[in-house]
C-alpha cells in the first residue's frame, strides 16, 4: 500500500524563477503598474506590488517588492531613488530595523501586507512630478 501524500499545499514562499522575474521586470519598467497584475508563475490575477522608500548612508533608495499569495511566490530589489516620483506609504513611519526585521520573515512581512491590501492601505498612491 502507498503512502498517501498530501495535495501539492507547500505554504513556504520561494522566489519566482528567472524567467518568471524576466516578466515582470520587462512589464515593469516604468513603476506605474501598482494595482494587482497577473502572476507569473500561477496566471492569476494576484500579483501585488508594493514600494518603501529608505535612505542608506544619505543616498535615497526605494525597496519594490512584487508578491503572489495565491501561489505564495515573490522577488524584490533595490533601486535609487527617483526625484519627482512620490509615493504613499503605510508603513513609513516604520524604523529601518524594525522593517528590516520584518521583511526578513516572508509569512510575517506578506501578510501584514496583505493586510493592508484587505485595509484599502495598498495598492500605494503615486505621483510623478
Ligand atoms: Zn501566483
Amino acid at each position: 500500500m502507498t503512502s498517501t501524500t498530501l495535495p501539492a499545499m507547500d505554504s513556504r514562499w520561494r522566489g519566482f524563477s528567472l524567467g518568471e522575474l524576466d516578466e515582470i521586470l520587462e512589464r515593469n519598467q516604468r513603476i506605474d503598474a501598482i494595482e494587482e497584475q497577473t502572476c507569473p508563475h500561477c496566471g492569476r490575477d494576484s500579483l501585488r506590488t508594493y514600494l518603501h522608500g529608505s535612505e542608506r548612508g544619505g543616498t535615497a533608495m526605494t525597496l519594490t517588492h512584487f508578491w503572489c499569495s495565491r501561489c505564495r511566490h515573490y522577488t524584490g530589489w533595490p533601486t535609487p531613488g527617483r526625484s519627482g516620483f512620490w509615493f504613499s506609504d503605510p508603513l513609513a513611519d516604520t524604523s529601518w530595523n524594525r522593517f528590516l526585521a520584518l521583511s526578513r520573515s516572508e509569512d510575517a512581512f506578506f501578510e501584514t501586507l496583505d493586510a493592508l491590501w484587505a485595509n484599502t492601505l495598498l495598492p500605494q498612491r503615486i505621483q510623478h512630478a
